[in-house]
């Protein structure tokens, strides 16, 4: 099966199909923000999309263009994150089975959120079997449809549906700054930022310790990584999707990074000033544009800035050592 590059006519299909099922975000303001970035600062706010990330969207598209028997059997995902429970919640809401592959070591919060979507989940050990290969095994003896978390043509029109919303929402902008994983957020988001406002400057921001992508974009050519250590675990991914690459070579201006000790601070300000709770990989478009600002590495002032918060799934725990951390810093 040969998998074509999407096109924003496949994101404006995308939002007909998420219409009343995904929220239509907030876009929400900050005078500090304004003031630390210099210019006028639009935060998409995905971290209060249905299940506390943006990557509903690009699951619920995907199975809702399954045809009747690929509903009947059902659909297969393997993630430790997000993914898992977009995949868990689009199938519960369309009514078809399906099967996450989790880690045993996965937080026991998360498989059991899985689990209460009525998912079944497949444990396997991360250090002595392949997911890859689980998922692929089950995919055809249960004739199951196995859906990738980025490197998907219907995955990636649905992740577009956010930025496509937020230039709706609050015009042109000068500016977008999102988070980058494997590239189907920001290979959707290039596609409706383009299409929507075609002068806009788009950057997607990696952990520093998980560079694979601006490697890649450096290069001309994807470069795969150790599995990085960082405290955005949405975006510990080796390799580039081969759909989501050339996306992101045509249409971003650069890919950026930010520290840990940077979303710390970053998560910090949207508890603070903003009321928000934004897991770690959600803070990396604020990280870098603030850091951005900071050094005058990008010309930010008196510009439109649209910034994508890509998640809040973050255990309370972790959150609360994450930021007192930074007790004592002022944000
Ligand atoms: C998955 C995820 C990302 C990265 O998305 P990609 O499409 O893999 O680039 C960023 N933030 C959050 C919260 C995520 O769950």
């Amino acid at each position: 099966m040969t998998l074509n590059v999407p096109t924003y006519a496949d994101v404006q299909a995308a939002a007909q199909r998420l219409k009343g099922h995904a929220h239509l975000t907030p876009v929400l303001r900050s005078r500090f923000a304004d003031e630390m970035l210099g210019g006028e600062v639009f935060f998409k706010a995905e971290n209060l999309q249905r299940m506390g990330a943006f990557k509903f969207r690009g699951a619920f598209n995907a199975l809702s263009r399954f045809d009747a028997a690929q509903r009947e059997r059902g659909v297969v995902a393997f993630s430790s994150g997000n993914h898992a429970q977009a995949v868990a919640l689009s199938a519960r809401i369309l009514g078809m089975p399906a099967v996450i592959v989790m880690p045993s070591d996965a937080p026991p919060l998360k498989i059991a959120a899985t689990r209460g979507y009525g998912a079944q989940v497949v444990l396997y050990d991360r250090y002595t079997e392949d997911r890859e290969a689980i998922g692929k095994r089950l995919a055809s003896e249960r004739g199951l449809t196995l859906i990738p978390p980025y490197d998907h043509p219907d995955v990636i029109a649905g992740q577009g549906t956010a930025a496509k919303e937020l230039v709706e929402q609050v015009g042109p902008l000068d500016y977008f700054f999102g988070c980058l994983g494997g590239g189907g957020l920001m290979g959707g988001s290039c596609l409706a930022v383009k299409a929507l406002s075609p002068d806009c400057r788009i950057y997607g921001v990696e952990p520093e310790a998980g560079n694979d992508v601006q490697q890649s974009f450096r290069i001309g050519k994807p470069v795969r990584i150790e599995v990085p250590k960082t405290i955005a675990d949405g975006a510990q991914t080796q390799l580039v999707g081969t759909l989501t690459f050339p996306i992101l070579q045509r249409d971003a201006s650069d890919i950026l990074t930010a520290t840990d000790q940077q979303l710390i601070e970053a998560m910090h300000f949207f508890a603070e000033r903003m009321k928000l709770i934004v897991e770690p990989t959600g803070a990396l478009g604020f990280a870098a544009a603030r850091h951005a600002a900071a050094t005058g590495s990008l010309p930010l002032k008196g510009k439109r800035i649209g910034i994508l918060i890509s998640g809040g799934n973050v255990d309370m725990s972790t959150f609360c050592r994450l930021i007192s951390s930074l007790d004592g810093t002022p944000s």
